[in-house]
């Protein structure tokens, strides 16, 4: 008879277990030179790890081993220094151990009922967060999985706040919802769109990429009060620029229209003292968002979402049942009860462990390593013949072209790059022409690391 408590009872076997499993997250965490890695198609690795999953299990060991030497090397890690495509993860030692003890711990994040603690250190961070941004007090919210659930979760608040203010004016909603954006905006804009069967208006940035408040205001005039909510985006992710928020705001203030800062990648800048009058106007935000698995050095998946009126978010998102009611009947404060979610990890808790081990400072210093690391390596560009930039970088990112490159020859290189394990920089595409991007995020990404991937470029 197989015990139904074996994986559960403490014995040799379960501390062997965890054993070395801690052993190799402890190994993980420290390793000096961090492998870059690169992915295996599905026949090599059905070949490589054959049938795992069996009747009697294939045990730790093997299971482990799999994992340490065919599993994670066929993963790109994305916290390496020449990790530059997309966003790349940057997670401090601290916020890495601590995901450990997240789990280990079995605490429930959704209610203060449950997890009072956890949710007590996670507020803290949020109203930290909110005071940076410039948001009253009594605002708050809640870490959710990433940009795009923070995002979806912020609109269907507006929707809601909306919805309630034209039944209080006993006012008929439109036939179909219009949330206003840049064309620049976030590809989880139009995602959440979707989701809410309502419409995108785009509205046309500068020639910068820029979006101003009168490019708003012409969309609010074009379609008047079906528009929920305007989302202004702190730091593209394509180029890392920051919309006019003071204008567009200015714009949502006089109209009366939710604003949304999808922040995901940039408002982190906005914890750099001279980075802040390019965020001017996030204190009006209704809601936004920042990712601290981007550029806040926590691991994934986290997006603190900050609403204005968490109250208001509340009345969208408090899911009712008759199991539930104990928690919403309650005046706690429930995390739960401000996204698209119930059931919820503690996310929050690797940055609180960090930002309360480290201090702020060191969180403002270290981003500015990528703000800085980028103008340099941007003025470096600029002086190579064949190589120019395609914009002046705003945040940490630089966007540059090599001159008489088709796509082809950018595949080409960027396939040798990741073969020799240099680094991982994938073309990307601006109006039409591809280019290459470095996303710099991690204070192990050196000026050195950067020259020797432009030297592959000659
Ligand atoms: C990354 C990003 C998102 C999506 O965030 P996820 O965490 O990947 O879901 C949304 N908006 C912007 C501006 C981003 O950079």
């Amino acid at each position: 008879m197989t015990d139904p408590a074996r994986m559960h009872a403490i014995s040799h076997e379960t501390t062997a277990i965890v054993e070395d499993v801690l052993d190799y997250a402890r190994r993980r965490a420290l390793y000096e030179d961090i492998p870059l890695d690169k992915p295996l198609n599905p026949r090599d690795l059905a070949r490589l790890a054959p049938n795992t999953i069996t009747d009697r299990g294939i045990g730790a060991r093997r299971a482990a081993a799999l994992f340490e030497n065919v599993l994670a090397p066929a993963c790109l890690s994305t916290d390496h220094p020449g990790y530059l495509s997309f966003i790349p993860s940057a997670p401090s030692k601290a916020a890495v151990a601590f995901d450990v003890i997240v789990s280990a711990s079995s605490v429930y994040g959704g209610s203060w009922l449950e997890g009072a603690g956890v949710v007590y250190a996670e507020n803290e961070v949020l109203h930290w967060l909110a005071s940076e941004f410039g948001l009253p007090e009594g605002s708050g919210g809640v870490f959710v999985q990433g940009g795009t659930i923070g995002n979806l979760s912020a609109l269907v608040a507006a929707r809601d706040a909306a919805r309630r203010r034209n039944r209080v004016a006993e006012v008929a909603d439109p036939d179909r919802w219009v949330v206003v954006c840049s064309a620049e905006a976030h590809s989880s804009i139009a995602s959440a769109a979707s989701v809410m069967d309502v419409e995108v208006v785009t509205a046309a940035p500068d020639a910068g990429g820029r979006l101003h408040g009168d490019a708003v205001a012409a969309a609010l005039d074009a379609h008047g009060d079906a528009v929920f909510a305007v989302v202004a985006t702190g730091g593209t992710t394509n180029f890392g620029i920051v919309d006019d928020i003071a204008s567009i705001a200015s714009v949502t203030t006089e109209r009366g229209v939710w604003l949304h800062v999808d922040g995901a990648y940039g408002l982190a800048a906005m914890l750099v003292d001279r980075m802040r009058p390019a965020f001017e106007g996030v204190e009006f935000a209704d809601s936004l968002i920042v990712d601290p698995h981007k550029w806040l050095f926590a691991p994934f998946d986290a997006c603190a979402l900050i609403y204005r009126d968490p109250a208001g978010a509340r009345l969208a998102h408090t899911q009712h049942a008759e199991y539930l009611d104990t928690l919403t009947d309650s005046a706690d404060w429930n995390p739960s009860d401000l996204a698209i979610q119930l059931t919820r990890r503690a996310r929050g808790l690797p940055l609180w462990f960090s930002l309360a081990t480290h201090g702020t400072a060191q969180y403002r210093a270290t981003i500015d390593h990528g703000i800085r690391l980028a103008r340099r390596i941007a003025d470096e560009i600029e002086a190579r013949d064949g190589l120019s930039l395609v914009r002046e970088p705003q945040l940490s990112v630089v966007v540059f072209r090599r001159d008489g490159w088709t796509l082809a020859d950018y595949q080409a290189w960027s396939d040798r790059l990741l073969d020799d394990q240099v680094g991982f920089v994938v073309p990307s595409a601006h109006a039409g022409e591809p280019v290459l991007r470095f996303a710099i995020i991690s204070p192990l990404t050196t000026w050195e690391k950067l020259v020797e991937i432009l030297d592959t470029l000659a």
